[in-house]
């Protein structure tokens, strides 16, 4: 924000407020560029991807990629998702701050901390073990505390803390898990990626009552989802 009043000549424009954050404009132009132009307007999910330091999730070697308009490497030869990606599924979700979500893929953390931000709790599983505890030890350096981080197959969802009025999975499935749409509130909605090994369909299903509801929303690519109810 640049500071200019009608005394203020021609006299060198300072920034009104100083920002310790070097990355905020890069965040800032990610979400208005990458996110808010593709017509996500959702406030809070805007607001939570403005906030959460993108940067602290991406391994130094692709820093300077890290507002870019797609999916990074990580550990493991895993994936941190394209920033419009991880709008566009916390958008569908719809998180009231009361809600109760669970995530299948914590991968590097960067999606549970978005979610931490709207939902009163978050439940994530990861098969690997050391990406969640880098995951775990980030969100504790970013003093996140409503966060539950499994180790294990999440394509049986996790049944000790359901129902869920939410399930997002970062990984692409060949059919839609059964234990996870058994797992729904009533109203309740889960989104993934589901079709083959290398490309897939974002999927949207929502339970209301008995009745489960399907729709396709746009192509995407996803790492497998590897488990008892996704790749073998
Ligand atoms: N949301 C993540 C982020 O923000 O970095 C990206 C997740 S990455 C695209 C997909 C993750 O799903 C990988 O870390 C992978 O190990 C994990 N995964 C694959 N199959 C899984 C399963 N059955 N249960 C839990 N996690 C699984």
């Amino acid at each position: 924000m640049v500071g200019i009043g009608p005394h203020d000549g021609d006299r060198t424009l300072t920034p009104k407020r100083q920002t310790t954050d070097p990355n905020q404009t890069a965040r800032l132009e990610m979400v208005r560029y990458q996110i808010a132009a593709r017509g996500i307007q959702d406030k809070r999910v805007l607001d939570a991807m403005a906030k959460v330091p993108r940067e602290r999730f991406i391994p130094e070697r692709f820093q300077e990629q890290a507002f870019a308009d797609r999916a990074l490497p990580i550990a493991e030869g895993q994936t941190i998702s394209q920033p419009f990606m991880v709008a566009s599924m916390t958008a569908q979700l719809q998180i009231q701050p009361h809600h109760r979500i669970l995530e299948i893929g914590t991968g590097s953390g960067y999606q549970t901390t978005i979610l931490s931000r709207l939902a009163r709790e978050v439940v994530t599983i990861e098969r690997i073990g050391s990406l969640q505890k880098k995951a775990r030890e980030m969100l504790a350096t970013l003093n996140v505390s409503n966060v539950t981080f499994q180790v294990g197959d999440g394509t049986a969802g996790w049944v000790e803390h359901a129902p869920y009025d939410g399930i997002i999975v970062t990984a692409g499935a060949p059919t839609i898990p059964d234990p996870l749409v058994e797992q729904l509130t009533d109203g309740g909605v889960l989104v993934l990626p589901v079709g083959g090994e290398k490309e897939q369909v974002l999927i949207l299903v929502t339970r209301k009552r008995n009745k489960i509801v399907r729709k396709k929303l746009f192509p995407c690519r996803f790492v497998k989802l590897i488990g008892q109810h996704g790749w073998q």
